[in-house]
């Protein structure tokens, strides 16, 4: 699979795939639109899910139809009511209401009610052979299968045998219930697809009621189908499961609802499957679904991703036909480009080097009044201490500077942003030779973007005031995955193998006072720094930041690299 070089940072865009088809159906006549959210409740949603979410809702909103939230909870091993209220969670999270919620499992009398159906009609059949004869007897792509000795069951046997398992009398794994389609058919899942299987286990709605569930090719059509679902709107991978879904409406003669499929997203140094990001909870390789480190949705919330970046970054990925990697930097873009016009701007030290003001009075305390976000204007101002100790960052000063390093060093100037001009005299060092304390003095007539006889300075730092700052943990995070493409694993390796041991780096920072009554969830920009949002880890005495994203920005570097326009 590619990585997707090119530039989609513009929002503008022609008609997708599937708005074409919608429109041609809207000018053939038919401008009912009906779409679904069809999630397994098996695990919590991810930004691939989110994708899917904009695409249906969005298409419903956009033709004045309706899109249902079904929970297609056929497998009742894996599912859990935790994961059905986090989807649902994050479903409204995004900004989408749906029109019903419904249930696989509201269909289950129904579709043993067609199971029947079709058992009458020959076209079902139970089979007794084990898992492993049922796979050999499927044959292979170039090899056709061989039917089963249990095929041609008369339909009262059927009948009577598919009852009985209803009823409970035959264990896991003893029999299944088959349509009869066609042992050499060329698309292997067409050869007697199964329908129904033994699963002696409760499930988080129906209870102990059936011990029979339905396959996902036998419960999915005939839901869109019971809901007059008109778009069905899936992945790529269901390309092939198309010939069942219509096999089955057709058989019985239901609602004619249509399957259309569309890439799955992928985004680089991630991963995109509940399957292992269970995984990488289970094995606490991340501290839960919600680790800021998931792609999953709410641990995106917890970051500090808004719904509105989420949205417009599904947008700028558009609608594909084939698979592709999207790069991370897209979706970081999308998240900086929306907190820069909503967070207001604070100032952190997060690598903090000590900083004395020897001309500045110990005693006193300066107040800068500072505007909160230079993109809204609403956000109104607020005053930050300064006194003779601040702190600043310890990139923001060398020894030995290199060419065109502006910051401080020894005997240079530096504006300290929103206040003073100071300048470097003397370096302390501890008996290591690492350096303790810068000692500087302040310009007094510098105020405001002067100085006392108009001489120019270049570098503007950020800093916070030793005697109010508080101090806070803030947590770096770094790509989850090593390898640009979580899917790219050699040979005798698995995807845990290439999880980033570094990927979470926990600093303490000293931050400006105001900081101090921020709520959970709350995005600031620290100024020259990144997006920090307060977790929900934060206590009564120490408050907790997650670096939602850094300034960088790496998509547009990349994307001019690469030789597109911005
Ligand atoms: P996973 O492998 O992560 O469990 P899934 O496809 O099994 O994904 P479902 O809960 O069955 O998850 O998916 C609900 C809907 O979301 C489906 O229509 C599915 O096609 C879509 N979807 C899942 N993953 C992606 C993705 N990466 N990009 C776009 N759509 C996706
Ligand atoms: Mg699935």
């Amino acid at each position: 699979m590619t990585v997707v070089k090119e530039d989609l940072s513009s929002n503008e865009r022609s008609l997708n795939f599937l708005e074409e088809i919608i429109n041609d159906s809207i000018a053939k006549g038919d401008s009912r639109i009906q779409t679904r959210f069809p999630p397994e409740p098996n695990g919590y949603l991810h930004i691939g899910h989110a994708k899917s979410i904009c695409i249906n809702f969005g298409l419903a909103k956009k033709y004045g139809g309706k899109c249902n939230l079904r929970f297609d909870d056929t497998n009742p091993v894996k599912e859990d009511v935790e994961y059905v209220d986090s989807i649902k969670e994050d479903v409204n999270w995004l900004g989408f209401q749906w029109a019903d919620e419904y249930y696989a499992s509201d269909y289950f009398d129904q579709l043993y009610d067609w199971a029947i159906e079709l058992i009458k009609l020959g076209k079902a059949y139970v089979d007794d052979q084990t898992q492993e004869e049922i796979r050999q007897g499927r044959g292979t792509v170039m090899v056709a299968g061989t039917d089963s000795p249990f095929r041609d069951r008369s339909v009262e046997e059927n009948l009577d045998l598919f009852e009985r398992m209803k009823g409970g009398e035959f264990a896991d794994g003893e029999k299944i219930l088959r349509a009869k389609i066609d042992m050499s058919h060329p698309n292997m899942l067409m050869r007697d697809p199964i329908m129904y299987r033994i699963l002696h286990t409760d499930h988080h709605r129906t209870g102990s009621k059936w011990c029979i569930y339905p396959m996902y090719d036998y419960a999915h059509g005939q839901s869109d189908s019971i809901e007059q679902v008109t778009h069905s709107i899936c992945t790529l991978e269901f390309d092939v499961h198309k010939p069942i879904y219509y096999w089955f409406i057709e058989q019985l003669g239901i609602f004619p609802s249509k399957q259309y499929e569309f890439a799955r997203l992928n985004i680089t140094h991630t991963m995109m499957s509940k399957r292992k990001l269970l995984q990488l909870v289970e094995n606490n390789v991340v501290a839960g679904w919600d680790d800021p480190r998931m792609p999953t949705i709410c641990a995106l919330r917890r970051k500090g991703y808004t719904p509105e970046s989420i949205r417009s970054f599904a947008e700028r990925v558009g609608v594909a036909k084939r698979d592709n990697v999207i790069d991370l930097g897209l979706l970081e873009f999308c998240i900086r480009e929306d907190l820069n016009k909503k967070a207001q701007r604070r100032m952190a030290v997060v690598n903090p080097i000590k900083v004395v003001i020897t001309n500045f009075d110990e005693n006193e305390t300066e107040m800068f009044d500072c505007i909160n976000n230079p993109e809204d204007e609403s956000a109104g101002r607020r005053f930050v201490p300064f006194s003779n100790v601040i702190y600043i960052d310890k990139d923001d000063f060398m020894e030995e500077p290199m060419k065109k390093y502006f910051r401080l060093s020894p005997g240079k100037e530096v504006r300290l942003r929103y206040s003073y001009l100071i300048k470097c005299n003397e370096v302390i060092k501890d008996e290591s030779g690492e350096i303790v304390e810068l000692h500087c003095t302040y310009d007094p007539e510098s105020k405001n973007g002067t100085s006392s006889d108009g001489r120019k300075v270049k570098g503007v730092i950020h800093w916070v005031a030793a005697k109010s700052a508080i101090e806070a943990d803030v947590r770096l995070f770094d790509n989850l995955f090593l390898n640009e493409n979580a899917d790219d694993v050699e040979e005798g390796k698995t995807f845990m193998d290439y999880v980033n041991p570094n990927s979470l780096i926990v600093k303490r920072a000293f931050i400006e006072p105001s900081l101090a009554s921020a709520n959970v969830g709350d995005s600031f920009q620290f100024e020259r720094v990144g997006y920090f949002t307060l977790d929900k880890d934060t206590t009564a005495d120490n408050l907790v930041f997650n670096r939602t994203v850094g300034l960088k920005d790496s998509w547009a570097k990349m994307a001019s690299a690469a030789g597109v326009k911005k």
